[in-house]
C-alpha cells in the first residue's frame, strides 16, 4: 500500500512515473536491456538525455544562451562548483535564510571572502530579511541565495537587487514548482531529489559566459562547469537512471498542463493547510505569512510531547515523514509537485479530528 509520504526529500514522486519505469525496467523500448545496463554512448541513452534536456528546457522558458547540465553529486557540489568557477575575484556576498545557505557559505569560505550581507538568523530563520537594498560587496563576484528554504518552510518571493552582480540560486526544494525567469539570474541550480527525481542527480542552469577557462587553478576537472558543458553532460558516465526518472517526471509535467499547471496546483494545495493552520487553536505555522513557502509547511502544537504525540499517530495513520527538521521541532509537511491535493485535505482531517481530541 503506497502511503502520503510528506518526506522533505527524497522525496514523493509521480505514481504514473513509477507505474512507467515499472514497465520499462527489464526492458527500455526495444533495446533489449534496462536503461541501466544500456551505454551512456548509445543512441537510446543520448535521445533519453537530450529529450530530458528539451523538456526542461521548454517547462523552463530557458533562453539559448544557458546550458543546461545534469551533474552528479547533489547540492553540496554545486556549494564547491560555483566558488571554484565563479569566484574570480575571490568574494562573494550570501545571504543566509537557513542551512542551506550557510552550508554553501561556509563551503565558500574555503575559497574566498564570504560578506555574509543578510540574515535571518536572529529569529531561527522564520522570514525573509528585505532585500531590496543591500549592501553589496563592490568587487563581489555573485551574490547567492537559497531561494526555498526547505527546512524553515520559507521562499524568498522578491529577488534581492543585487545592483548588477550576477545572482545565483539554490532552487532545489522548488524546482519546477512554479515559473522562474531564468534570465534574472546567471546560474540557478537544484538536487532533483526534492522535486524532480531521485537523489544523485543535480541540474545546473548557467549563462554561457560564465563557462570559462579561467577558473580557480586547482579546480578539478570533474568540478569544472566548462568539461560538462563541452560534453553535453557526457564528459564522464553520468547518473544515467537518475536522468531517465528525471525525464519522464517532465513528460508527466508537460502532461500537466507544465510549470502554470502544477504552480496553481501547489498555491491550491498548500491553502488547505495554510487556512487549516490559520484557524487551529491547536497547531500553528512557524514562519511570517508573507514568506511562506509552498513547498515545505513546518508547525508545531507548541508543546513537545503533544508534538511527538501528533508523528506517532500521523505515522501509524499512513501520514509518513511528517516530523520536523531537529532545528526547528514539531512537525513539517513538503507538498512538493507529487503530493495529490488529496493527500493533503486527509492530513488536514486528520489534524482537526486530532485537535479535537487533544
Ligand atoms: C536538500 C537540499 C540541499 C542538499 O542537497 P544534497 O543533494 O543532499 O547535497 C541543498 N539545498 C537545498 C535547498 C536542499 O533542500
Amino acid at each position: 500500500m503506497r502511503v502520503f509520504n510528506f518526506s522533505a526529500g527524497p522525496a514523493v514522486l509521480p505514481e504514473d512515473v513509477l507505474k512507467q519505469a515499472a514497465s520499462e525496467m527489464l526492458e527500455y523500448g526495444s533495446s533489449g536491456m534496462s536503461v541501466m545496463e544500456m551505454s551512456h554512448r548509445s543512441k537510446d541513452f543520448e535521445n533519453i538525455l537530450f529529450t530530458a534536456e528539451a523538456d526542461l528546457r521548454e517547462l523552463m522558458n530557458i533562453p539559448d544562451n544557458y546550458k543546461v547540465l545534469f551533474l552528479q553529486g547533489g547540492g553540496w557540489t554545486q556549494f564547491a562548483m560555483i566558488p571554484l568557477n565563479l569566484m574570480r575575484n575571490r568574494v562573494a556576498d550570501y545571504i543566509i535564510t537557513g542551512q542551506w545557505s550557510k552550508k554553501a557559505a561556509g563551503e565558500a569560505k574555503r575559497y574566498g571572502t564570504v560578506n555574509e550581507i543578510a540574515s535571518s538568523a536572529d529569529k531561527n530563520f522564520s522570514y525573509i530579511p528585505d532585500l531590496s537594498n543591500l549592501n553589496i560587496t563592490p568587487d563581489a563576484d555573485y551574490v547567492y541565495i537559497c531561494q526555498n528554504n526547505t527546512i524553515y518552510g520559507t521562499t524568498i518571493k522578491n529577488l534581492p537587487n543585487t545592483k548588477g552582480k550576477l545572482l545565483v540560486s539554490d532552487i532545489s526544494s522548488m524546482f519546477l514548482s512554479e515559473p522562474i525567469d531564468v534570465n534574472k539570474y546567471g546560474l540557478v541550480y537544484g538536487g532533483v531529489q526534492k522535486n524532480v527525481g531521485p537523489a544523485g542527480v543535480a541540474i545546473v542552469i548557467i549563462r554561457e559566459d560564465l563557462i570559462r577557462d579561467d577558473v580557480l587553478e586547482f579546480t578539478p576537472t570533474m568540478l569544472r562547469y566548462k568539461t560538462h558543458a563541452e560534453h553535453k553532460s557526457l564528459f564522464n558516465t553520468p547518473p544515467c537512471y537518475g536522468i531517465y526518472i528525471c525525464g519522464l517526471v517532465f513528460k508527466w509535467l508537460k502532461k500537466l498542463g507544465g510549470v502554470e499547471a502544477i504552480h496553481k496546483l501547489n498555491v491550491e494545495k498548500a491553502n488547505v493547510l495554510y487556512d487549516y493552520l490559520d484557524q487551529s487553536k491547536l497547531f500553528k505555522g512557524t514562519v511570517e505569512k508573507k514568506d511562506r513557502s509552498l513547498m515545505n509547511v513546518p508547525f508545531v502544537t507548541g508543546n513537545k510531547d503533544l508534538d511527538a504525540k501528533f508523528v506517532t499517530e500521523a505515522e501509524a495513520a499512513g501520514f509518513k515523514n511528517i516530523k520536523g527538521h531537529r532545528t526547528v521541532g514539531g512537525m513539517r509537511a513538503s507538498l512538493y509537485n507529487a503530493m495529490p491535493i488529496e493527500g493533503v485535505k486527509k492530513l488536514v482531517e486528520f489534524m482537526s479530528d486530532f485537535e479535537r481530541k487533544n
